[in-house]
């Protein structure tokens, strides 16, 4: 019999009650018994929904009020001193994780709190491990004990899942250390690891058969040390009273395929979504004793699996491997919003074509009882809906558009050209708009008020009509312009007040995107997004941003920047589809995009920013494909923007703090101005642009708008001094660091005073 199982399940429940719980626990609203009973209430019901669905384990360790790698660290006892001291045999408690994660919590004192970052190459963010010299391990948190308890009381047959030993230490960051101090996360991991024996010698005392060590760390570039440590660890939790299943994830084995073949466990996971043809050179390394788990049901996205395709591919794994088969999706199922059922909105086939966590479920359990051929009636029904669905969408003219692809043929290079080099579009854009040295600007968005949410709010219920929202829209648009004004910006935005998302606002007007009413995804914490589906070849109908800038526009003499989401990033922040290559959705993009600037040019728009905050999220998790990947990018982010004459100033915009390892392909984009969150970096950041001798103009973020905080003149002139030491002032924009959404008018208005005046200052001196 092939067992059926998944690496996890989405946590946030269907109609996201544990966000609501978490939430309400916060403000005070409920006590913690009565949060932990959301907790508790989710869990039964997603293992019921996994031994529903006939999977042969339900998976335990997958859940967390906050993160699963933060409950890790709280297991092992990785809690920084700022946050209590748990050597005395304390357990960290729940409010204790909160801390760490968000800095404070219903109880304890208030304390910075850990970095958070990507989980992989996922839209999940997960806390930072803190690690540093001397750190010891112990068990400090029952709850992963209490949760198995609690499923084997309700008679689940449980597989554990725990971020493995090494993975954990790869995602964790050494603190307090000098740079060249040659201490390293690895040092620690002698140190780590009898704790992850006893926490495996527990489990097996609770009559644990099977524990999932996840190491998605084995399809990166691990060096030498990072290998041989595996090889190390695993012989040592070999001995374990309990059976391991090493699970890797998100891509291809590569170079360590045959050190994870290898190791001693009794069980490996690998990714035959994202690396399908691993499975064969697999097979041929896997020892006669292991078993292995096949990720044929894609975890990262939505679409439904072709079960008869999979049923052919498996056959001869199954032959090979007999009972040593198991099937799971690619990876957790984290990454897709939890049950298709739940949709309200969708059209039947369009629906037809998904499948979200718990139908995945149903999928690996009926893929496992076809290959072993012991299918029921109803996975027969699923097998033919699944292959009727399929040639369904393959057909489609919802999907298949003859003039997106006959338009994508007739690219050619001059589409991705501007008509001149840098040097003689800065001549006609000085020309243009003669603006000052050290001009200044916003990024984009201007705070988001209750009163546009509530205007939009009422609107998508229907209670008030087009004309009104509109009305109320261009209202929003003359106030945010006549602040600018008074501020004395050099080049206003219209603030964005009319979009409730920068990639959904224009998914929404773009053909081949579809929305969902509860497609939720966890992103950190209690934050989940409802990434929008692109299904079908992208077009765009009718112009999206243009009546907005042109209403601005009329209401000042300066030039009022025009205001895009950049293709790589609309593409980065959808479910994307499968059927074709990610960069042919993004050149459909772009081309939309393309469309859009010259509209905008056209109605007299002259600055234009172009914004791709997801350009560097889209990297791959392997160095050696790194270049495909920025090749394809940059060229889609001039696709979009290469149409625009020698006079209009395309600007794009990002924020991140690693530009060092990309920065060929950064000025490859030729922005005629880049925008970028430098501030908190104290504008060493530059430093990557100034060696490379970047070529085009620069507008380094002055100010944090993370932070409430006014900031001073003095020393946003002090950054802007340490920028002009960098790259010339001739080249010099003055911005804070990114959109003013998440701001107030309170705080925005004396933060924007002060940066003019700064600005000022510069002018005269240089
Ligand atoms: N133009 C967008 C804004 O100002 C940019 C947002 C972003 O960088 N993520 O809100
Ligand atoms: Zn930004």
């Amino acid at each position: 019999m092939t067992l059926a199982h998944t690496l996890g399940y989405p946590r946030i429940g269907a109609r996201r009650e544990l966000k609501k719980a978490v939430e309400a626990y916060w403000k005070g609203d409920i006590d913690q018994t009565s949060l932990e009973a959301t907790g508790a209430e989710l869990r039964a019901r997603h293992w019921q929904a996994q031994r529903d669905a006939g999977l042969d384990l339900v998976t335990v360790g997958d859940f967390a009020f906050y993160d699963q790698v933060l409950n890790v660290s709280a297991l092992v006892g990785a809690v920084p001193a700022r946050f209590g001291r748990f050597d005395a045999g304390q357990p960290v408690d729940l409010d204790t994780t909160f801390r760490m994660a968000r800095g404070r919590a219903p109880s304890g004192t208030p304390a910075a709190a850990c970095e958070m970052t990507k989980y992989f190459d996922t839209n999940y963010h997960y806390l930072v491990p803190e690690l540093h010299r001397g750190q010891t391990f112990a068990i400090a948190s029952q709850r992963l004990f209490d949760e198995v308890a609690e499923a084997r009381a309700a008679g689940h047959a449980v597989k554990v899942a725990l971020t493995g030993p090494l993975t954990w230490l790869w995602l964790g960051k050494v603190k307090g250390e000098p740079a060249d101090s040659g201490f390293e996360r690895l040092d620690l991991l002698d140190a780590l690891l009898p704790v992850y024996g006893e926490i495996l010698a527990r489990l097996a005392a609770q009559g644990v058969e099977w524990v999932q060590l996840d190491e998605p760390a084995l399809v990166q570039d691990l060096p030498r040390a990072w290998q041989q440590a595996f090889e190390l660890a695993y012989n040592k939790l070999q001995s374990a009273p309990v059976k391991l299943l090493l699970a890797t994830y998100f891509g291809d084995l590569g170079d360590n395929l045959s050190l994870a073949t290898g190791l001693p466990v009794d069980a490996l996971h690998i990714d035959a979504v994202r690396a399908p043809a691993q499975l064969e050179r697999v097979l041929d390394r896997l020892p006669a004793y292991k078993s292995l788990s096949v990720g044929a049901i894609d975890g990262r996205n939505i679409w439904r699996a072709d079960l008869a395709a999979l049923r052919e591919t498996l056959g001869d794994a199954k032959a090979r491997l007999g009972e040593r088969l198991w099937l799971a999706p690619s990876c957790s199922l984290l990454h897709v919003p939890v049950d298709l059922d739940a949709e309200t909105t969708l059209d039947g086939e369009l629906k037809g074509w998904l499948a979200f966590a718990r139908q995945k479920l149903d999928e690996v359990a009926t893929l496992a009882r076809l290959l072993d051929g012991r299918a029921d009636a109803s996975d027969e029904r699923r097998l033919a809906e699944a292959g009727a669905a399929l040639t369904e969408r393959r057909d489609s003219t919802r999907i298949h558009k003859a003039a997106v692809a006959e338009r994508l043929r007739a690219v050619d290079a001059d589409a991705t050209r501007r008509a001149s080099d840098y040097p003689d579009r800065a001549r006609a854009q000085r020309a243009r708009f003669d603006l000052p040295l050290f001009p200044t600007t916003t990024i984009g968005s201007f705070p988001q008020t209750g009163d546009i949410r509530a205007a939009r709010r009422a609107f998508k219920a229907g209670e008030l009509d087009r004309d009104a929202y509109e009305a109320s829209m261009r209202e929003e648009i003359a106030f945010a312009v006549e602040r600018q004004q008074a501020l004395g910006l050099d080049v206003p935005v219209h603030g964005e007040a009319e979009r409730n998302d920068m990639v959904e606002y224009f998914g929404e007007q773009l053909d081949g995107f579809a929305f969902t009413a509860n497609g939720w995804v966890q992103s950190y914490g209690s934050r989940c997004v409802k990434p929008p589906l692109i299904f079908g070849d992208v077009s765009r109908p009718q112009a999206m941003t243009v009546r907005w800038s042109e209403y601005a526009q009329t209401l000042t003499d300066k030039p009022m920047k025009g205001m895009l989401t950049g293709p790589v990033t609309i593409l980065q922040w959808s479910f994307v589809r499968d059927d074709q290559p990610r960069e042919t959705t993004c050149r459909q993009i772009a081309l939309s995009l393309r469309d859009e600037v010259a509209d905008l040019e056209s109605a007299g728009i002259g600055i234009i920013q172009i914004d791709e905050p997801a350009l560097r999220e889209g990297l791959p998790l392997r160095q050696a494909e790194w270049q495909g990947y920025l090749d394809w990018a940059v060229e889609c982010f001039k696709l979009s923007a290469a149409v625009a004459r020698d006079a209009t100033q395309i600007h794009t915009h990002m924020c991140y703090s690693e530009f060092n390892d990309i920065i060929d392909s950064i000025a490859a984009l030729d922005a005629d101005v880049i925008t970028i969150e430098t501030s908190r970096s104290d504008m060493e950041l530059l430093d990557a642009f100034q060696d490379f001798a970047y070529p085009n103009e620069i507008g380094p973020g002055v100010y944090d708008i993370h932070s409430p905080n006014i900031p001073e003149v003095d020393w946003m002139v002090q950054l802007l001094e340490k920028a002009a030491e960098k790259i010339p002032a001739e080249r010099l924009w003055v911005n804070p660091d990114c959109g003013l959404k998440t701001r107030g008018w309170a705080e925005v208005e004396p933060a924007l005073v002060n940066m003019v005046e700064a600005a000022q200052e510069l002018r005269r001196r240089y």
